[in-house]
């Protein structure tokens, strides 16, 4: 067995199974004097971060050395799958901790989008869930805008102390830190070794000037996430690199709306309308009758109904119906990890249906 192997960067128990599970280390290399895990030899030799993923269980253990020590919490999420890629119970571990909110991939939002009213949104949502960060704000780490601020904020924030990044898998993490070592360092390498000091947290260390650190947990899975249940190769559909391009629909009563096979948007009742889908450019929208709707999906769920692929219907959870009663004009209905619908008149009736276990909430629209 690999057991009594650790990393000489993070301290992480080696492991040669699992290339995309924490403490992955080919065998080949097992036999050099210092072992040293894939993470922590991509960072020292590319100065690039990898995610990698943990069980819940030890994900917790990290939550809670990180909430024994002093420092910043960085929280990334994904503004597209926020619900989705919300860590819950964060805040009972990270002690008294700060927590910085950012919301990652905000080159996807449409130029009509507000940005203040999504920060808004965004503190409120986290309140509801029991956290008060420090500050909220929007980068793409994809195209590094924003990114350079939130370094500066980070530093603000710090106050001297350690940084831990945390957000679960897919939210952009490793882009996001590969952008900071970037901005933070310039040119230098970035050579992590030391451990961390006291217990071993499997954290990657990235050293920043003045002898404190930015440190990389590994990602959680979350298995609210829509991205889980398609095809990896669907994956950039979910994640599209262009600008949402809005689509207007004008709906009667009693039609639906199919977002490939993944989500669907019943009409219920409300007379003639006219709604906006912000779904990626790339997922077909098919419209039908609200009668015909159970049998389209049933019939071509998988085929003309696509993401999922056929060969992932049988892992795809089945469509669980929300109904809401709209009462305001202007109002998103929120697909996670997918998009939304703006209802632009109020007084509609409207049935939304996700993936079992995928959230769908309603909120103010942000236009
Ligand atoms: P991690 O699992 O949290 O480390 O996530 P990754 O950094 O591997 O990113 C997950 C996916 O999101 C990849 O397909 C990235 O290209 C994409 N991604 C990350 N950041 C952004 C961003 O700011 N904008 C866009 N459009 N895509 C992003």
């Amino acid at each position: 067995s690999d057991n009594h192997y650790s990393c000489i960067g993070c301290g992480v128990q080696i492991q040669s199974e699992l290339p995309n599970e924490i403490g992955y280390a080919p065998l080949s290399t097992l036999e050099k004097e210092n072992i040293i895990c894939q993470r922590c030899f991509r960072l020292k030799n590319y100065n690039e971060i990898q995610d990698v993923s943990l069980t819940d269980d030890d994900f917790l253990k990290i939550l809670h050395g990180i909430g024994e020590s002093e420092g910043l919490i960085v929280k990334i999420v994904d503004i597209f799958d926020f619900n989705g890629s919300w860590i819950s119970g964060i805040q009972r571990f990270v002690g008294g901790n700060p927590v910085l909110l950012v919301g990652n991939k905000v080159d996807i939002l449409p130029k009509s989008v507000k940005q203040q009213k999504l920060i808004q949104w965004m503190k409120r949502e986290a309140k509801e869930q029991g956290l008060n960060p420090i500050d909220v704000c929007l980068v793409s780490s994809a195209r590094g805008k924003g990114i350079r601020e939130v370094a500066e904020q980070i530093d603000e924030l710090r106050n001297g102390q350690n940084v831990y990044v945390v957000g679960c898998t897919n939210v952009g993490k490793s882009t996001f830190i590969n952008r900071m070592i970037k901005e933070v360092t310039g040119e230098k390498d970035v050579i992590t070794t030391s451990h961390y000091p006291g217990t071993t947290l499997d954290l990657i260390e990235i050293p920043l000037d003045d002898g404190t650190a930015l440190y990389d947990t590994p990602g959680i899975i979350n298995h609210h996430q829509m991205a889980h249940y398609i095809d990896k190769n669907d994956l950039k559909l979910l994640t599209p690199k262009k600008e949402i391009k809005p689509k207007v629909f004008q709906l009667n009563e009693r039609q639906t709306l199919f977002f490939g096979g993944l989500a669907r948007f019943d009409y219920v009742s409300g007379g003639r309308t006219s709604l906006t889908c912000y779904i990626p450019n790339e997922i077909m929208i098919h419209r039908t009758k609200l009668e015909n709707a159970d049998d389209l999906y049933e019939k071509h769920a998988g085929e003309l109904l696509n993401p999922p692929r056929k060969d992932d219907l049988d892992h795809f959870p089945e469509l669980i119906p929300h109904e809401f009663m709209v009462k305001e004009a202007k109002t998103d209905i929120v697909f996670s990890g997918l998009g939304w619908v703006t209802i632009n008149e109020p007084g509609k009736k409207v049935t939304a249906y996700a993936p079992k276990g995928v959230n769908v909430t309603i909120r103010k629209s942000l236009i």
